[in-house]
């Protein structure tokens, strides 16, 4: 079996770990947080003290960190200490051309590096059935196409970068719909329709999407916000995709007004937000809804 290093064991990386670990693979990890170390520990996994000490001796490297600049300054730190010829895997939602770039540089290494983004969100992670979108050469996809079937189901999408730019140009999608669903939910309610009723009919018709089938039943009618999927961490795979739509001339009016929208959320939410409060955000903005909105400002 590989030896592999986990590097990034935050919301995703936690669950992907774990069924890592009962896969029988050898996992050593590294997270800054001592309480995700503390996490995966518990887990079977082996916790390093630093990114060196957990990628040494591995035949697989894989990044799950927040974002493009993280990856790059992991990688350099990285790079000097690993087995020659050892694969980086980075399943981050990162920057294509950034991704493209940081391949060249790992290469020079004497290493090598694959995009491999996912979708499915934490319950994803925790089923196993992420859609994983591997962006690279022919060999490497066959080198850890096992592997990552035990995270969910990988498809080749193109070379190095493509897995990077789809990823993120599957998130614009998502924001969007998300934020029509809500509006659109929020209109049906406030006329009098019940949210349970309105989402059984519109999943078995045309106005369906991610946001209707899993994140309105899921994690807003409930009222739990608890995707596991920071408000923050999405407006950067949508700006990710306008940039892309920008560098490529191609029209981006629509999608850089919900990035607009998206923005205006997060300043308000702050931080800490799941991307599915933007739900709550916009019920808050409707009539009569102003005294929940004091409440949770104060
Ligand atoms: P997260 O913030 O929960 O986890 C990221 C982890 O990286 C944190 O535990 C953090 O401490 C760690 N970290 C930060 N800097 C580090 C460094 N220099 N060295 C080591 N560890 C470091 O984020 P997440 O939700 O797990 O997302 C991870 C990636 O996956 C992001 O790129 C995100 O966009 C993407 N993603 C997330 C989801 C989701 O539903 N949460 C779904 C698909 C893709």
């Amino acid at each position: 079996m590989n030896r592999i290093a986990f590097i990034g064991l935050g919301n995703m990386g936690s669950p992907m770990t774990s069924r890592l670990v009962a896969a029988g693979y050898s996992v050593v990890g590294f997270d800054v947080a001592e309480a995700a170390r503390a996490r995966f520990a518990e887990t079977g996994g082996v916790p390093a003290e630093t990114a060196v000490a957990a990628v040494d001796g591995a035949d697989v490297i894989i990044l799950m960190l927040p974002n493009s600049a993280i990856v790059e300054s992991v990688v350099a730190d990285v790079l000097p200490h690993v087995k020659p010829g050892a694969l980086f895997v980075d399943m981050s939602s990162s920057e294509p051309l950034r991704t493209r770039a940081l391949a060249e540089t790992v290469a020079a290494g004497g290493s090598r590096l694959i995009d491999a983004p996912v979708s499915g969100g934490v319950k994803g992670a925790i089923a196993g059935s992420l859609a994983i979108m591997v962006g690279g050469p022919d060999a490497e996809f066959a080198e850890v196409a096992e592997l990552l079937g035990t995270l969910g189901n990988p498809t080749h999408v193109g070379a190095i970068g493509s897995g990077h730019a789809l990823k993120a140009i599957n998130n614009l999608m998502s924001s969007a719909h998300l934020w029509v669903s809500s509006e659109a939910m929020l209109t049906g309610i406030a006329f009098g329709l019940d949210p349970n009723v309105m989402l059984e009919v519109i999943n078995a018709s045309s106005g369906r999407s991610g946001s209707t089938q899993l994140k309105w039943p899921n994690f807003i009618v409930p009222e739990t916000y608890d995707s596991g999927f920071a408000l923050a961490l999405m407006l950067k795979d949508m700006k990710i995709a306008t940039s892309l739509a920008a560098e490529l001339g191609i029209p981006h009016t629509l999608s850089d007004l919900t990035v607009e929208h998206w923005t205006e959320a997060n300043d308000d939410l702050g931080p800490g937000a799941d991307h599915t409060e933007v739900a709550r955000w916009l019920r808050q903005r409707t009539p009569g809804e102003s005294g929940e909105k004091k409440e949770r400002s104060a």
